[in-house]
């Protein structure tokens, strides 16, 4: 069976490697697969796979121009010993829920699961279509996208990638990440403004066709490397399918039980993935979407009404510092049944009036979710009790998440297990997490708080970020949202 990607607002059907080095469709749309391919092999059997087997065989499902050797070569260079747990990712007990933590990888955020691969996706894409120009990966980051395209992409021959940033959005840590960042096809830049401003001025410019005109006489080709882009989304369906496998394997559920899965989520990416999971035949539940108190996507579900018309907060979790959830457009084209012209209008209304209501048809099928929000205060809350009770230790993003799930097991009474999305080391955030704990931290900056927090825990700081207020400062550049066209062609010299 081949998948062709088609785009949500009518584009027409390309296959996967097209798909991926594209990343955004023509009118804007984003790409789709044009049918869920099923689990065919019994879970039985798959307990045995590996993460390394498991990725192979759920990708080879949805890229299937890709060979299974190209695939094989993509899943080996991006699952290795970066991870610094033996284990991809591990999913951890405390109490009755499972955190299936996905920050082991080198930037410590969970989109090192899909940007490990997705350097090595794009250049087998690019051999297969025979594509000589040089790649420019455009990319407007929360915090972790950014560092964690930065190192995959960090000289891989052939493409350069350039990250935005906005300058008052993201932790120390995230900037010190990303503006320490080696290699000479890197190039780091914070805007002024929030992460929405980065991420609509990005899009601009991969819709603007005289500047890609321009470029493509210079002989470069834009690709993206934010979650719109396939090659992110589909390696993350892995993840949930392995997870569910690992608690068959410990005897944690029967073979077909189902699960529920609760994520926090921003940008839409990581639990669309656990929707494309069970859409594939993954038995799971509820999808539980936790917001922090940027809580658009919590008022959607619950009423069916988009509106991004509201106050911005800088909140502890910033990487869901989002009004805009880019993804959430795939999910109306397949609740909508694949009603391009209505995904379209939709888009339409949201970026002209910054809202729009959804039909009752579509409306019935939300009910796959459900979804709540936790402010800063419960989020420390959280992290308190659950360090001091069970001495377990998660980030903010987590936290947020974790006591979505609390409330949700409270309203509607439902005792199935449950997956909480870990995705960030709790050392990604220090500054919060040691509030959280009531560690005093008023005269210290955020990299000596790193130390107080280990000690403090008794937990090792992850090597990757280890010593990283000495290292060198290489990227030194701010602008204003209205800049970033020229920001990039400086870099690139057109
Ligand atoms: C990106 C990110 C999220 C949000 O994920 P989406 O796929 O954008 O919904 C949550 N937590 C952390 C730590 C992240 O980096």
């Amino acid at each position: 069976m081949q998948i062709m990607y088609k785009g949500t607002r009518g584009e027409k059907s390309i296959n996967s490697s097209e798909a991926i080095i594209k990343g955004i469709a023509e009118a804007g749309g984003l790409y789709i697969p044009n049918e869920f391919p099923k689990i065919d092999i019994p879970f039985s059997k798959l307990i045995n796979y590996d993460y390394r087997q498991l990725s192979v065989y759920i990708l080879k499902k949805y890229l299937t121009d890709f060979t299974k050797e190209e695939i094989e070569y993509c899943v080996n260079n991006a699952y290795d010993d970066k991870f610094e747990k033996g284990e991809i990712a591990p999913l951890v007990k405390v109490e009755e829920e499972f955190f299936l933590e996905l920050y082991h990888g080198s930037t410590l955020a969970f989109k090192d699961m899909a940007l490990s691969i997705l350097p090595y996706l794009l250049k087998t894409a690019c051999k297969k279509l025979n594509i000589k120009d040089e790649i420019v990966i455009l990319t407007a980051t929360s915090g972790d996208t950014g560092k964690a395209a930065l190192q995959g992409f960090a000289n891989v021959e052939g493409t350069k990638i350039i990250v935005f940033f906005p300058e008052k959005g993201v932790s120390s840590i995230q900037k010190a990440q990303m503006v320490t960042q080696q290699g000479e096809n890197t190039h780091v830049v914070g805007i002024y403004g929030n992460f929405d401003d980065a991420q609509k001025a990005v899009k601009e410019i991969f819709n603007d066709k005289e500047f890609n005109n321009l470029l493509k006489d210079k002989k470069y080709m834009l690709s993206s490397a934010n979650s719109i882009n396939i090659g992110r989304l589909i390696p993350q369906v892995v993840y949930y399918v392995y997870s569910y496998l690992s608690m068959l394997k410990h005897g944690e559920i029967k073979e077909g039980e189902s699960i529920n899965v609760c994520v926090p989520t921003g940008n839409f990416g990581n639990i669309l993935a656990a929707y494309y999971a069970k859409k594939m035949g993954l038995p799971i539940n509820k999808l539980i979407c936790a917001s922090n108190e940027n809580n658009v996507l919590c008022d959607f579900f619950n009423e069916g009404i988009y509106n991004k018309n509201r106050e911005f907060k800088v909140t502890s979790s910033p990487s869901m510092d989002i009004l805009v959830s880019s993804n959430l457009e795939r999910l109306l084209y397949h609740i909508s049944n694949g009603d391009e012209d209505l995904v379209s209008d939709l888009m339409k209304k949201l970026n002209m009036e910054g809202k729009y209501i959804i039909n009752e048809s579509m409306k019935e099928k939300l009910k796959d979710f459900y979804s709540g929000f936790a402010n800063d205060k419960e989020t420390y809350k959280i992290i308190e009790n659950t360090f001091k009770d069970n001495g377990y230790l998660m980030d903010t993003h987590t936290a947020v998440a974790y006591k979505v799930y609390k409330d949700y097991k409270n309203a509607m009474n439902d005792n199935k297990k449950t997956i909480i999305v870990s995705t960030a080391s709790p050392f990604k955030f220090p500054r919060d997490v040691c509030k959280a704990l009531g560690i005093d931290n008023n005269d210290l900056n955020d990299f000596q708080l790193l130390y107080r927090l280990s000690s403090f825990t008794n937990i090792n700081i992850p090597n990757s970020i280890r010593n990283i207020e000495n290292r060198e400062v290489i990227h030194n550049n701010l602008c204003k949202k209205e800049e970033i066209k020229s920001e990039i062609e400086k870099f690139l010299k057109v």
